[in-house]
């Protein structure tokens, strides 16, 4: 019996400071607390880190302050595209989803990919098609809106017709994700995003590709990655960290803080991880000014933080 831990985080887009209200904070706190919970029923009572962080990931997709199903970000054409993705260790099983709109739950939509298809990523009508056989939730377009992300895409395209630099990484992007090591030793990644706002229509992220936002496998880690995709799935970051301590015998706490403050700090890549091994050991790096996140272990000791 190994010892089981989770953690989740709610994007590295963090709001900046001058702009967090207390009831802000209080909400972006209790989003990551109810998460954790949900995750952590599931693996105190022997369940699987599949099941945990798909738990997870499912309560902060619908909380609507997260860039994920409900609160997801708008593209330059004013509309709603979804990426996500799962992963189990203990097989390497993986399902991702990419650029669809319907599901609630877009990381259930990844994993009915994993498990009622011989696929690991599907797109656009026929992921939904997946999605309705499994008897999927859907929303609808008032279900998904939210008039902070509506402004949020008024103000970028602004900027953009005016060739201002955008400043603020809340703004722009976000994404939810959760790790976990269930008592078999079995870790799992599950990442779940809108992506960034004002992308082009069409465009897929990190997130739903595998070794690059989310990876998992029990013989190094589970990944889940929130960040400026492009940089992240260039350097392929979520692999690396798999990598280096496949390869070069690393930590889990050194490879991933080798690539998060290393391979993309250094290349423009802003953002962070969250990464558990198959003891259960937690790390969880990032490179700019903060990333909403959260952990437990079998202690029973539930964190959650904002900025470093
Ligand atoms: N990685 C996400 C994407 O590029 C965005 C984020 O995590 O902030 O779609």
């Amino acid at each position: 019996m190994s010892t089981f831990s989770l953690a989740v985080h709610g994007g590295a887009g963090t709001i900046l400071r001058e702009n967090l209200t207390p009831e802000l904070e209080a909400g972006y706190h209790a989003g990551l607390r109810a998460a954790l919970d949900a995750g952590h029923k599931v693996l105190s009572s022997g369940g699987s880190a599949l099941d945990a962080v798909t738990a997870a990931v499912c309560v902060l997709e619908d909380e609507p302050l997260f860039n994920a199903g409900r609160g997801a970000v708008f593209t330059s054409d004013d509309k709603q595209e979804m990426d996500a993705a799962v992963m189990d260790g203990a097989r390497r099983a993986a399902g991702a989803v990419g650029g669809i709109f319907g599901p609630r739950n877009p990381i259930r939509a990844a994993r009915a990919v994993m498990e009622r298809t011989d696929h690991v990523m599907l797109i656009g009508p026929n992921a939904l098609e997946v999605a309705r056989a499994t008897d999927l939730p859907f929303g609808d377009p008032d279900y998904f809106f939210t008039q902070t992300r509506w402004d949020a895409l008024q103000s970028t395209l602004k900027m953009r017709a005016e060739g201002i630099e955008d400043n603020d990484p809340a703004r722009r992007h976000g994404t939810v994700g959760a790790v976990a090591c269930d008592m078999q030793g079995t870790v799992a990644a599950a990442t779940s995003t809108g992506g960034m706002t004002a992308k082009l229509p069409g465009r897929i992220g990190d997130t739903p590709m595998i070794g690059a936002g989310t990876f998992a496998d029990n013989a190094t880690c589970a990944v889940s990655a929130t960040g400026h995709g492009e940089v992240f799935i260039r350097f392929t970051a979520a692999a690396e960290i798999a990598a280096r301590m496949r390869h070069a015998g690393q930590t889990l706490e050194d490879a991933a803080a080798q690539v998060v403050m290393h391979d993309l700090a250094q290349n423009d890549g802003s953002g962070g991880v969250i990464a558990v091994d198959a003891g259960g050991n937690i790390t969880m790096p990032f490179n700019c000014e903060g990333m909403y996140r959260g952990r437990v272990t079998e202690s029973g000791a539930f964190e959650t933080f904002i900025y470093r």
